[in-house]
């Protein structure tokens, strides 16, 4: 595929344009790495009014939320599908907390980033294989790390296409497609979290504070990726 021919095809299109170009006309490998951010809700509504059986998997580090879950079964309900579920390697899980305990995370960014190696970081690799794109819900002004994201581009991390078809939305044009088309999405944002992930590292924040600054709140702004959308997976 040539990244700069592509680029050129998707000037001027709409999202919606840019998702059918892949899934209609391009076809290619390509899925849809779902959190079940609202922005990753946003993509699934799209991608299955596109395609009826569009390649949709996220991750169960095993540390989510309840409402995560409740959100998985009603999105699987509403659109009678079901959103593929990877796990982390038991061993590697057991081995980890038999060492280190149940909340290693805490200790400092090194056994954060361990931790989210494991329980994601390894479970994603073992999802994009095989895939020429993967699509996520990334937008430029979530934070400082997403800054330079575009809407498409070369993944060296994990060696294949990266499309992100939200990078220029703002937060009120996802939630107005949240609202207007009934998406799902997960109730703990109505308690004041902007951004979910494990349930020992996410929490509600104060009305207009940043929309990252309630995950990993004991680490630096500069840090605060999981490894899933940096060059260096580390
Ligand atoms: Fe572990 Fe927290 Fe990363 Fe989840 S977000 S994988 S609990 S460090």
């Amino acid at each position: 595929m040539n990244l700069e021919k592509i680029k050129a095809e998707l000037n001027q299109k709409s999202t919606k344009e840019v998702l059918e170009y892949f899934l209609d006309e391009l076809h290619v490998n390509i899925a849809l790495a779902s959190s079940l951010s609202i922005e990753d809700q946003v993509l699934t509504d799209m991608l299955y009014n596109i395609k009826k059986d569009a390649k949709i998997f996220t991750l169960d580090t095993g540390r989510l939320p309840k409402e995560t879950y409740d959100l998985i079964e009603k999105t699987n309900n509403k659109y009678k599908q079901k959103i593929k579920v990877y796990f982390p390697q038991t061993q590697e899980v057991e081995a980890l907390v038999n060492e280190k305990g149940m909340f290693s995370f805490y200790n400092s960014v090194v056994e954060r980033k361990e931790c989210c190696y494991i329980r994601k970081i390894e479970p994603l690799k073992r999802a994009l294989k095989g895939l020429d794109i993967w699509i996520t819900g990334l937008r430029r002004e979530q934070s400082q790390t997403r800054e330079k994201m575009q809407l498409i581009e070369w993944d060296e991390g994990n060696n294949l296409l990266k499309l992100n078809p939200l990078i220029d939305w703002n937060e009120e044009d996802v939630w107005a497609h949240i609202k207007y088309n009934n998406v799902p999405y997960n109730k703990l944002h109505d308690k004041g979290y902007p951004s979910i992930g494990c349930e020992p590292c996410s929490r509600a924040v104060e009305d207009g504070a940043d929309i990252r600054s309630g995950r990993w709140w004991w680490e630096h702004p500069e840090s605060k990726e999981c490894g899933l959308h940096v060059k260096e997976n580390v």
